[in-house]
């Protein structure tokens, strides 16, 4: 099958470049991505990291308000049904997501929820890029938006490995209300915005909220500092690691050891869950060889304030290049700068 553009990724980047292109008539297909249980180790499911997260409070165009009437008549009801019930707050991220999804279908986008494993591009200039899926399938395309975000990163403990779904995790909008952490103690570690939003939102269930950091001052917004410190279910254990995931293979996670960065005595707390959130890592590895990429893996955007990579006929948009802003704003912003840089660069040829 032969496409003039092909996006690779569902989050705000993959969504908002595809409507773009789809208004210039370009009748793009999104690689929305596969539902598989690695990705789901890996938290790389179709929707991206939006859809991981509870409430956003800075896309612009969205206070908080009760949004039901208008999501029920935005969005396709079959797809509604993913989406909890709304009420009066901000816009949530699942659903920012799956608005944007909408206007991309609305304006005929062609939808394939399949991964892209490989770029083969031997026949560029002249010839088409062809794209292989985890499938099997084999796509053929004259230009190729790449908007595969990021991941989370993990602390690389074998206990760590071991309690995987058994008490950690590295989504608390995904698993923060299962049974196993309500009304338990959990703890979080990390000290940017994810780690101190998920704080807050595990609140909502845990019977009170450990903040491991391994420094003494946080690198997320004050705003969100304030917040945290300001909520009395939450406990920051400044300089602190984990050295040790504590459990039964039965139980799961039961407590953990945490190291001082400060040459303090070793503590022990007890919780039924550990949710890491220390950052992420682009997910550009199916580019190895085929795009010039950075030393931490972010793909090179080659001119300042364009899209184009180290390939002419494939950009990029989005986190699995922008390892500064990482907002879902920019990377909607990003997703729109490929479209155009793609329809131009396709017009020119
Ligand atoms: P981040 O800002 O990179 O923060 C990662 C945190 O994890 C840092 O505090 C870091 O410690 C810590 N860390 C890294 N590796 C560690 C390790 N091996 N052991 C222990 N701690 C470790 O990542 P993020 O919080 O995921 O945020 C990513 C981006 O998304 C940021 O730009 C953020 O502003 C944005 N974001 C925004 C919102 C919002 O606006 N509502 C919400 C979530 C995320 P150090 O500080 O010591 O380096």
């Amino acid at each position: 099958m032969s496409h003039s553009i092909s996006i690779i990724g569902s989050g705000p980047a993959g969504w908002t470049a595809a409507v773009y292109a789809a208004r210039a008539n370009l009748k793009p297909v999104v690689f929305e991505g596969a539902v598989t249980e690695e990705n789901q180790l890996k938290n790389t499911l179709p929707m991206g990291q939006l859809a991981m997260t509870t409430e956003v409070e800075n896309f612009p165009g969205f206070p908080a308000g009760d949004l039901t009437e208008y999501l029920k008549s935005a969005i396709d009801p079959e797809r509604l049904d993913y989406l909890p019930p709304h009420g009066k707050h901000g816009i949530t991220g699942p659903e920012l997501v799956e608005l944007i999804r909408q206007q991309a279908v609305n304006f005929g986008t062609e939808i394939v929820s399949d991964d892209v494993v490989k770029i083969d591009v031997s026949r560029s200039p002249d010839g088409p890029f062809v794209l292989h899926t985890l499938e099997n399938g084999t796509f053929e395309s004259d230009a190729v938006i790449v908007a595969t975000g990021a991941s989370a990163n993990w602390l690389g403990l074998a206990s760590e490995e071991r309690f995987k779904n058994q008490g950690v995790s590295a989504c608390a909008v995904c698993d923060g209300a299962l049974p196993r952490f309500r009304n338990h103690p959990v703890a979080v570690v990390g000290g940017g915005d994810s780690a101190l939003e998920d704080a807050n939102y595990l609140s909502q269930f845990a019977s009170k909220v450990y903040v491991i950091h391994r420094r003494d001052e946080f690198r997320a917004s004050k705003f969100m500092v304030k917040r945290t410190l300001e909520n009395p279910k939450v406990e920051v254990l400044y300089s602190r690691v984990v050295s040790e995931v504590l459990g039964t293979p039965n139980e799961g996670v039961q407590g953990v050891l945490l190291a001082s960065t400060k040459g303090e005595e070793p503590l022990q707390i007890e919780v039924s869950g550990l949710f890491v959130l220390i950052g992420h890592t682009p997910n550009t590895g199916f580019l190895e060889g085929t795009v010039e990429l950075t030393e931490k893996k972010y793909v090179r955007w080659t001119q300042p304030g364009r899209t184009f990579t180290s390939v002419p006929g494939i950009f990029a948009a989005g986190d699995c290049a922008d390892s500064i802003y990482r907002q879902a704003n920019t990377a909607a912003a990003s997703g729109c700068m490929a479209a155009l840089d793609a329809e131009r660069w396709l017009a020119a040829r």
